[in-house]
């Protein structure tokens, strides 16, 4: 059934819903939308996702199901593994995870035994919450040491890494998170890990899709582990956790995800990852992501010419850390006032920040999104712009009214994917 027919069918029968889709339809194209973990999904994959394959169980693995019936299922699952090796350059390869925190979990589960230590980035230093945070599945079972970043540098002290590895001997050293601006120096934890005799796990979510276009260096051939989100920078639909590890860790990894941490995984989000992996690997996704890291750089640019001051003081990647100016209250207050002259961003705690994460003391903003739609550096920075007069104008109507008649005239220009990141027939597919 097509698109179509399926939104007529749902108009028939749930008025209700039908209007919050086309509303919604509405408002992904009417804001710019900087949120760093966010993106438009491609539209290749997202033909495969809700198709006829979400009616198969596949529970197990290719050639080890626990039901019937499953060879094109079997083939997509080998062939999207298959992709995944030659894109990364991975010996394993495992995509059944639900999500990245779930597939996340399952490394837990099949590498450690309850208790063991962790070792890993603080939440407030721009670490995940499934490496370790006291209310998450890692903390409340394994046992977690933290390292945070350099009060003046904004940057981890590898040193620091180092002194604490030494003195803690954890099972696992986890890098990469999700709000660190940073490139990490992989080749330096390896080296850590290796003298403390312990796994290197490089949790990859936000910074996948620069890797997997060539944009930034990748972790693959340093690390044990390296896991990862779908739908942030590399475009995907979300949910979906991949696992890419070393062969000697193959069957402890697969026995996590299952059936350590779910049942059957959803055939039709494997499927569409497949595809996704196959689009990774032509020409138009590398300049995409080359793209993501030159926008973000020209967006982190409008920001400090508006004497906005950043963490770090700038970025490697698609993400950049804003410290909210002293007329505004918190991060949540800088959230809301952004989101209502339509910029869309998230508060986000910044290293050593003395308000909660309810309110927090920055904001984290970033370039996937606004660059799929074709977004280019001028445009960009002039979005950094925008963001510090909304800022520093809170309470002048004027200034925000006019803020957001140009957050009108920008949206206007972009489609919701642009024809130039579509390796088809450029612009039939629809979205
Ligand atoms: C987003 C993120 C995750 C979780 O991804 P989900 O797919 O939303 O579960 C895990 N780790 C890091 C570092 C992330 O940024």
């Amino acid at each position: 059934m097509d698109t179509f027919k399926r939104l007529e069918m749902l108009r028939k029968f749930d008025n209700e819903l039908a209007d919050l889709l086309e509303d919604e339809e509405y408002k992904q194209r009417k804001t710019i939308g900087l949120i760093a973990s966010e993106n438009i999904a491609s539209p290749l994959s997202t033909c495969l996702e809700g198709s006829i394959f979400t009616n198969k169980n596949t529970e197990g693995y290719p050639g080890k199901r626990y039901v019937s019936g499953t060879t094109n299922e079997d083939k997509i699952e080998l062939l999207a593994i298959e992709r995944l090796k030659k894109l990364f350059g991975c010996e394993h390869a495992n995509l059944q995870s639900g999500n990245a925190s779930i597939a996340n979990s399952s490394v837990l589960m099949g590498l450690l035994k309850p208790g063991e230590k962790i070792l890993s980035m603080s939440l407030s230093a721009g670490g995940h919450l499934s490496h370790g945070a006291k209310f998450n599945f890692s903390g409340k079972f394994y046992n977690v040491v933290q390292y945070g970043v350099s009060e003046e540098t904004e940057q981890i002290d590898i040193s620091e890494v180092r002194k604490i590895a030494i003195e803690e001997k954890p099972k696992i050293i986890i890098c990469g998170g999700s709000a660190y601006p940073r490139l990490i120096d992989y080749a330096a934890f390896r080296k850590i890990a290796d003298e403390v005799g312990a796994y290197l796990w490089v949790d990859a979510a936000h910074i996948i899709g620069l890797i997997a276009g060539g944009a930034i260096p990748s972790p693959v051939p340093y690390a044990d582990v390296v896991t990862f989100s779908t739908q942030k920078t590399l475009r995907g639909p979300r949910g979906c956790g991949v696992i890419l590890c070393k062969e000697e860790l193959k069957n402890k990894i697969d026995r996590g995800v299952f059936p350590g941490m779910q049942g059957g995984p959803k055939a039709d989000m494997i499927a569409a990852r497949a595809v996704l992996f196959k689009e990774c690997m032509t020409k138009e996704y590398s300049l995409y992501q080359h793209q993501v890291v030159k926008n973000a750089a020209a967006l982190a640019e409008g920001c400090k010419n508006e004497g906005l001051r950043l963490v770090t003081d700038g970025t490697d990647t698609h993400l950049v850390l804003v410290k909210i100016p002293e007329n505004i209250e918190s991060g949540k207050e800088a959230e809301l006032l952004l989101e209502s002259v339509g910029i869309i961003t998230n508060k986000n705690l910044l290293p050593f920040d003395r308000l909660s994460p309810e309110l927090t003391s920055g904001i984290r903003i970033g370039s996937p999104l606004m660059t799929t739609r074709g977004a280019k550096e001028g445009e960009m920075n002039r979005i950094g712009h925008l963001i510090g007069i909304t800022l520093k104008n809170k309470s002048d109507k004027k200034v925000l009214d006019k803020v957001k008649q140009e957050v009108d005239k920008i949206t206007d220009k972009y489609e919701m994917f642009a024809k130039e990141w579509n390796p088809t027939d450029r612009g039939t597919i629809k979205n």
